[in-house]
């Protein structure tokens, strides 16, 4: 008899074991899915970690099977081992590893909706369980597995499900929902008969008594740099038409001559399959030698740390590295932090590597996902994936090189739920397994991967030069204190940074504003009688958005309309206290109306085709302003930038956290860091009212050293990371004194054991979240003592915890390295 262990999608410890019948028995392998039975009536799709022959001793009842759902595994093993890893360094189940790591449109679950394919016409002859299960389901209306066991009378019916699945026959809900629609749009380009230069002399001649199409080819030219092969973008008709403010009939004689040709081609999903590949630009002298010098150390080194400064190119550098790996016959992961830049970032890979580049991403529908996981499994020829933290979880098959890009973003790291990884450590890790390097790259180096760096853990290659030897931008501070002070402020601006935005527009430039915050005020405030709504579910006052008449939970959700009236003493004295990103773009359109605004934040981004149209029309132009929260910060790449402003760089500033300072600097010189990019050097405008700060002192310098000095020592000195290793422990229930006796109860035995490396419990900045109240313990652990060991006695003594049935419905998460 053969025996499997597998791993099921809860959050669960010990193995399970499942009999095989011996139908499949022979078919079985590491990495497969299976559905079990699980408790009374639930079913699951598991993943088979362990094949065996020894019938074990087991405390239950040892079940069968209920399908084994793969001809061939949808995991290799060094997956496997990946995600044990995950789950023991960030003290996570098995399972819910499995549920971070595989698109849900790889589990079929007992929730999962069936229906019948309409247009399905059988070539064989269907079996008798096949037919009745499609009886069960000729009406049309979508099922779930349990009404379908039991209205086709069949006991079981997921292996007929999933034979009729393959013929086609049926269709489950992630199918029906989420179904890809690819859209098209048409672009133009020159024929190749007008690409010869003679030929298109003579065109020209041609065209000078139709003064129309002339005008029309020329804008054409010049939009899609068409005679400059390196420089060359495609143009869609729409855009041409527009530009030139022609009617489509003189398009249609450009046509019809045969000097421009029009095509379709699918847009928002990026397969460019079909638009030949580019040639790299070759490396400048600084780049050349930051290549050679990053390839000397990775040979010593698994790590590399490459700091440089923003645009100087180190996109380009990685292109050389990736080229060169995947002549090895190997695959790179290239990871960035956020959505927003593999949209920038595919465009520019995509011309490069052609369909050999994946994108992998959670705006992505499950059906694309399930689709792009395939393809990594399967398709040899698919060898680089750039993709967000989730993508260290696709199914390699031998990794080269793992680029982490802006290695400093905390979106790097899972809050929740668990497993709580940082993927760039995670990363380093999954490159190791696979005898592969890792190069982090960023202009503002983390203060773990820096100090790495110069203490020889890692490679560390610096590259000071922009592109062309650009300039960085200059700097300008405005205290805003004084400038209130002196009455030199129009809502959120001083003139000194109105005074530059004009001087922009008229230069036909653009300009970015940051602020650090979404909305349009963090809360309100009665002026009579100092009353701040707050939220019902969560110990937070509730976020205004004017553009929905609501003022919101930012941790919840919970939504009010904006209260005319205080509620407590009846007055219309309600007032807006800070500002977000929506006032800003309030402000802005009041002061200069004629001015095109877009502004990108969580609220602004929901859908990737928002990103996508964001970024694209800022790109392209048809926007002068965008305003921005910490996502303009991020490696966005823009031509035309000359002026970034920086509202208000204050409450970065105030932060109470270890990072905050590392943090403000790491934003401000990001943010920074978009202005000037080509041919011109740019301006940043930052507004404060601490400008004596040191901080800012140092964003102005743009010196990242003084301020790594400053945070290390500060580091060392109150035990925080690199020297120390926090694992953050936060309590959780319904009832304020449980919460408390249970978090006291915790603290104690883990002082027990661990000393004075515990602090708390204390209450979290926010103390009640969801109607739960919150309760935090700080271990602080040498980082040379045995982080496995440690860990060993926090299960332990949670286990304890939660045994304790005064305490049973505490829930206990445990966040490693918590950023
Ligand atoms: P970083 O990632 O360091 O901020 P990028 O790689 O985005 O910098 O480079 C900034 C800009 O300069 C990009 O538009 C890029 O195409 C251009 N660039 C950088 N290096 C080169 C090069 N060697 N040849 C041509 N263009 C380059
Ligand atoms: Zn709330």
């Amino acid at each position: 008899m053969k025996y499997i262990d597998v791993i099921v999608p809860l959050p669960l410890g010990g193995n399970f074991t499942y009999s095989v019948p011996d139908e499949w028995a022979n078919a079985v392998r590491i990495g497969m899915r299976v559905v079990v039975p699980f408790g009374k009536k639930k079913m699951y799709t598991a993943i088979v970690s362990l094949i065996h022959t020894l019938k074990p001793e087991l405390l239950y009842e040892m079940k069968e099977i209920i399908c084994l759902l793969d001809n061939q595994p949808v995991l290799r093993y060094p997956q496997l081992k990946f995600w044990d890893w995950i789950g023991s360094y960030y003290l996570a189940y098995p399972g819910e590893v499995y549920q971070a790591a595989i698109p849900s449109g790889l589990k079929l679950e007992s929730e999962m909706q069936i229906c019948i394919n309409p247009d399905f016409e059988a070539i064989t002859i269907l079996s008798d369980k096949e037919q009745r299960i499609l009886d069960a389901l000729s009406d049309g209306k979508p099922v779930n597995v349990a009404e379908l066991n039991k209205s086709s009378e069949i006991q079981n019916v997921l292996p007929t499900l999933k034979i009729l699945l393959e013929k086609g026959a049926i269709e489950v809900s992630e199918e029906l929902t989420e179904k890809f629609h690819a859209k098209t749009d048409t672009f133009i380009r020159l024929s190749e008969q007008a690409k010869n230069d003679d030929n298109l002399r003579k065109i020209f001649e041609e065209l000078s008594r139709a003064r129309k199409q002339l005008d029309l080819l020329m804008m054409y030219i010049d939009l899609s740099k068409c005679l400059i092969p390196s420089k060359q973008k495609e143009i869609t008709r729409k855009e041409l038409l527009e530009k030139a403010d022609a009617s489509p009939a003189i398009l249609n004689g450009l046509v019809e001559r045969g000097v421009l040709i029009t095509y379709k081609k699918e847009i928002g999903r990026l397969d460019l399959s079909d638009t030949e590949t580019h040639t790299v630009y070759s490396l400048n002298a600084f780049q050349d030698k930051a290549l050679l010098e990053i390839e000397k150390q990775l040979i010593e080194k698994s790590v590399v740390l490459l700091h440089g400064v923003t645009s100087s190119g180190k996109t380009e550098i990685y292109i050389h590295l990736i080229n060169k790996v995947l002549a090895e016959g190997k695959q790179v992961l290239y990871l960035v932090p956020e959505i927003a830049l593999t949209t920038q970032l595919t465009t520019r890979l995509k011309r490069i590597f052609g369909k050999r580049l994946g994108v992998y991403h959670s705006k992505f529908s499950d059906a694309e996902r399930v689709e792009i996981w395939n393809n990594v499994l399967n398709d040899k020829s698919y060898d680089v994936i750039i993709g967000v933290r989730s993508s260290i979880f696709l199914p390699y098959r031998q990794l080269g090189l793992v680029i982490v890009d802006e290695e400093h973003e905390s979106s790097y790291k899972q809050y929740d739920p668990a497993p709580r990884y940082h993927a760039r450590n995670a990363a380093i890790v999954l490159a190791s397994m696979h005898g592969a390097k890792t190069l982090l790259g960023t202009a503002t180096p983390s203060i773990e991967s820096y100090y790495n760096a110069i203490t020889g853990k890692y490679g560390l290659v610096e590259l000071h030069q922009r592109h062309e030897e650009l300039q960085l931008p200059e700097t300008v501070i405005v205290d805003i204190k004084e400038a209130y002070h002196k009455k030199c402020m129009q809502g959120h601006f001083s003139d000194v940074l109105l005074e530059k935005i004009t001087k922009a527009l008229n230069n036909n430039e653009q300009i970015i504003l940051f602020q650090n915050r979404r909305g349009y005020a963090p809360y309100i405030e009665c002026k009579g009688c100092a009353y701040v709504p707050k939220c019902k579910n969560c110990d937070v006052s509730l976020t205004v958005h004017k553009v929905f008449n609501t003022i919101t939970c930012h941790y919840c959700g919970y939504t009010e309309s904006i209260p005319t009236i205080c509620p407590v003493c009846k007055t219309p004295n309600l007032n807006t206290k800070g500002f977000g990103t929506e006032k800003i773009e309030d402000e802005i359109h009041q002061i200069f109306p004629e001015v095109r605004v877009s502004r990108m934040d969580l609220d602004t981004t929901r859908s990737k085709k928002s990103y996508d149209k964001l970024i694209s029309d800022f790109e392209q132009h048809k926007v002068d302003i965008l305003i921005g929260t910490q996502m303009v910060t991020k490696g966005l790449d823009f031509d035309d930038v000359s002026l970034v402003g920086i509202l208000n760089a204050d409450n970065m500033l105030n932060f109470p956290d270890f990072r905050a300072h590392e943090r403000a600097y790491q934003l401000m010189a990001q943010v920074s860091g978009r202005a000037g990019r080509k041919n011109k050097r740019g301006l940043v405008i930052l507004q404060t009212s601490s400008p004596g700060h040191s901080i800012i002192g140092q964003v102005i310098r743009n010196d990242y050293v003084a301020m790594y000095k400053n945070e290390i020592e500060e580091r060392r000195q109150f035990k925080y990371p690199p020297f120390y290793r926090l694992i953050q422990i936060t309590i959780r229930h319904k009832d304020v004194q449980i919460v408390k006796k249970a978090a006291f109860a915790l603290g104690n035995q883990l002082r027990a054991v661990f000393g004075t490396r515990v602090l708390g419990p204390i209450d979290p900045p926010v103390s009640r979240i969801q109607n739960l109240f919150l309760k935090q313990i700080l271990l602080k652990i040498e980082y040379d003592a045995s982080p496995a060991k440690a860990k060993d006695f926090l299960q332990q003594i949670n286990n304890l915890i939660l045994a304790d049935h005064n305490f049973k419905s505490v829930k206990i998460s445990v966040d490693v390295d918590p950023m």
